[in-house]
């Protein structure tokens, strides 16, 4: 494998933000992922995993070692799926759902690769990624070792897990156990549904998922962005009753910790749809999306996200929690 030194990762993150490696290398197996952790004890390097570049936002140039995850390998049956964890995310679901082997529809369109799945357990219309999880391989970033992790070691929460809090593992391969499950009771889904006159099928949710992300989303190549910005606020049912009372349209969904209340409602009725820092914008087509033009620095970042926040704090007094991951942090 090589190591180069001084890679511009520009173009490698979907927000497309400038920033330049000090070293860079493309593992392509869980050996080369040993072998840059040798590399960069040798060198006293900190190491960034890199997948798709999808929830990552770059702050600075990175003094360390950019390992990007290029680990391929695809096995699919009704009973089990394995990932490599550079397999693109929803050309596994594409292909899988093509083949009838379903659970995963709910999860179309969603950037990036298998092996960043995990980190924030993924989840859309109704399904997270630990709803079909079953195990995932991975190396110990300081020591080389790997490591098994099942279903109950890795802390899944709302957009959580232990790697996302920890960072000190390179996933390189998941494990995913498909299922004949039909969901269709997220609200978007089922209304395509019936305007489509489409019984609810694995190919027809993924049909409806595709659609409507399409419509509904900001384009990445054309409006680069990191997906959703700041994750939906879970509060106590006291504060979401108070809530309601002021703003009875608020959307709010029970939640096992509280009631989720949505941050795309809240930022756009504090009036930040279309508020700007340099090339950041809110996106006018999703107030939770930030979108950039590729001219704008991390500092002009930094102050559209603090405009946000306190805005909706002061306005409605929730705190918003940033969704991606910022390197570094
Ligand atoms: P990266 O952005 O490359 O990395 C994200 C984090 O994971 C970083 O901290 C990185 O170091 C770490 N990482 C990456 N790969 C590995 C690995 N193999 N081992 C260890 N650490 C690793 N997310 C959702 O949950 N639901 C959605 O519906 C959704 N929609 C989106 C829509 C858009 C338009 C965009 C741009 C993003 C969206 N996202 C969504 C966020 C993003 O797509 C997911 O979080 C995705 O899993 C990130 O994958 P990636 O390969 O791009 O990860
Ligand atoms: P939406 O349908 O307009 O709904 C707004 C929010 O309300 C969603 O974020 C969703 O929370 C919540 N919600 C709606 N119906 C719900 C229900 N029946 N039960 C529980 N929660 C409900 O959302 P959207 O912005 O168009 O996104 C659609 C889906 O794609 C959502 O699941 C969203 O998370 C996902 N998405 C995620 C990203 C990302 O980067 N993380 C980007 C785009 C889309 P949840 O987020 O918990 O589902």
């Amino acid at each position: 494998m090589q190591f180069l030194q001084n890679v511009s990762l520009n173009s490698k993150t979907t927000l497309q933000m400038c920033s330049n490696a000090a070293w860079y290398c493309e593992a392509h197996s869980a050996e080369d992922v040993v072998e840059a952790v040798m590399f960069a004890r040798e060198h006293k390097l900190p190491i960034l995993v890199l997948g798709g570049g999808s929830n990552l936002v770059l702050s600075s140039d990175i003094e360390g070692l950019v390992l990007a995850n290029c680990v391929l390998g695809r096995e699919l049956s009704e009973k089990r799926v394995r990932l490599g964890a550079g397999e693109n995310w929803h050309d596994f679901v594409s292909h899988a759902t093509r083949q009838g082997i379903g659970g995963f529809e709910n999860l179309a369109l969603i950037p990036g690769n298998a092996g960043a799945a995990p980190m924030q357990n993924i989840g859309a219309y109704g399904l997270e990624l630990q709803d079909r999880f079953i195990s995932l391989e991975a190396i110990d970033l300081e020591s080389g070792e790997r490591v098994i992790f099942d279903r109950s070691d890795c802390g899944f929460d709302y957009r959580e897990s232990l790697f996302k809090q920890e960072r000190r593992w390179c996933i390189t391969a998941i494990d995913l156990e498909p299922s004949e499950e039909i969901r269709a009771s997220y609200p978007g889904v089922r209304s395509w549904l019936e305007s489509h006159e489409l019984e609810a099928t694995h190919e027809s949710i993924f049909g409806a998922v595709c659609e409507i992300r399409t419509d509904k989303l900001p384009d990445v190549v054309s409006h680069p962005n990191a997906g959703s910005f700041f994750k939906n606020p879970v509060v106590p049912l006291t504060v979401s009753e108070a809530l309601q009372k002021s703003y009875p349209d608020l959307p709010s969904f029970p939640d096992a910790a509280g009631v989720k209340l949505s941050a795309a409602w809240l930022i756009d009725q504090a009036g930040l749809k279309g508020a700007a820092e340099g090339g950041f914008s809110v996106s006018e087509q999703h107030a939770l999306v930030i979108t950039h033009d590729g001219s704008s620095r991390f500092s002009e970042l930094h102050r559209l996200v603090d405009r946000i926040r306190t805005r909706v704090l002061e306005r409605f007094g929730v705190a918003l929690e940033v969704e991606p991951t910022i390197y570094p942090g």
